[in-house]
């Protein structure tokens, strides 16, 4: 058993989609009495060090992550990086690279907006992002600001998404060059949110399958939504596939209820927490 009982490996800071600054973020991890956490940003380590940084003064034992997009027989799927040697330049470039690739992504997703009537949506999410890691979080900020849709559920099911307004389909890298980078810069690749991919459970496993066989280590067992059934479900997968097990919220804003920070089920005893990976002593 682990001497951690309050950890989160998966959170987002406004250096991609979240609300708070790496600082801020870490501030409210001390209140809510959290002792692990990674921040994991969307394709971006640059929120890395002043989140350490904030961490050591709160006694946070602090895990640099990343969440990398990557493309898998046509779907997006997330692999979160655990404990990444962040001034490696192998992950300073690739990361630079997908900043590009977000940046042409957006512009094209505003022109697409703009066919449909939709305009001035570039120029509202490069303002929201504040470190120009444009994702879909800030444009479904800027379709609900303009009164496009209601809420975020609306956005994402009426634009944005394939056969809708604002669609553009996704160009990441593949999910085996994103786990071999990860192992390039000694971390630990983790499937992130396994249910949360609208897949079939025969290409969920087939998903799981390539991602071991490719060198990935870990999977997300406890995640945000968790009902018990959902758990018992990744456990499985997680004992099926001999991976190590992860723990986080996902945690973007307050407004969310489902994913608040750190607030979360132990891992189930039977599996092999993912930090045993890189800390022996725990
Ligand atoms: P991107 O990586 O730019 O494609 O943006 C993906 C981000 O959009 C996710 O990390 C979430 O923050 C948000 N997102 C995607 N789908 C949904 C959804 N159905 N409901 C709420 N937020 C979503
Ligand atoms: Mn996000
Ligand atoms: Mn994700
Ligand atoms: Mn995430």
């Amino acid at each position: 058993m682990s001497n951690y009982s309050k950890i989160d490996l998966h959170t987002h800071s406004n250096k991609s989609d979240g609300e708070l600054s790496p600082y801020d973020l870490i501030a409210k991890a001390s209140n809510n009495g959290i002792q692990m956490l990674a921040l994991t940003d969307h394709d971006t380590i640059s929120g890395l060090r002043d989140a350490k940084k904030a961490a050591v003064r709160k006694n946070i034992r602090f895990i640099n992550g990343v969440e990398l997009s990557t493309q898998w027989d046509n779907k997006t799927i997330h692999i979160v990086g655990l404990n990444i040697d962040a001034e490696n330049s192998i992950i300073v470039k690739a990361c630079k690279k997908l900043k590009v690739l977000r940046k042409e992504r957006a512009k094209k997703i505003s022109q697409k907006l703009s066919k449909v009537g939709i305009s001035g949506s570039y120029e509202y999410t490069k303002k929201l992002a504040v470190n120009g890691n444009i994702t879909r979080f800030h444009f479904a900020q800027f379709l609900i600001e303009k009164k496009y849709a209601k809420n975020q559920a609306a956005v994402f099911k009426n634009y944005l998404v394939n056969n809708k307004p604002g669609y553009v389909s996704a160009n990441w890298p593949s999910l085996s060059e994103t786990i071999k980078l990860i192992n390039s810069v000694g971390g630990i690749a983790v499937i992130a949110h396994p249910l949360r991919y609208k897949i079939t459970a025969t290409k969920l496993r087939k998903l799981i399958d390539t991602f071991k066989q490719c060198g990935g280590k870990a999977i997300e067992v406890i995640t945000s939504h968790n009902i018990s059934k959902e758990i018992t479900k990744t456990s499985n997968y997680a004992k099926k596939y001999d991976l190590a097990a992860s723990i986080g919220s996902d945690f973007h804003n307050e407004s969310v209820s489902w994913n608040r920070l750190g607030e979360l089920p132990l891992l189930p005893e039977n599996l092999v927490p993912v930090w045993k990976l890189w800390n022996k002593d725990n």
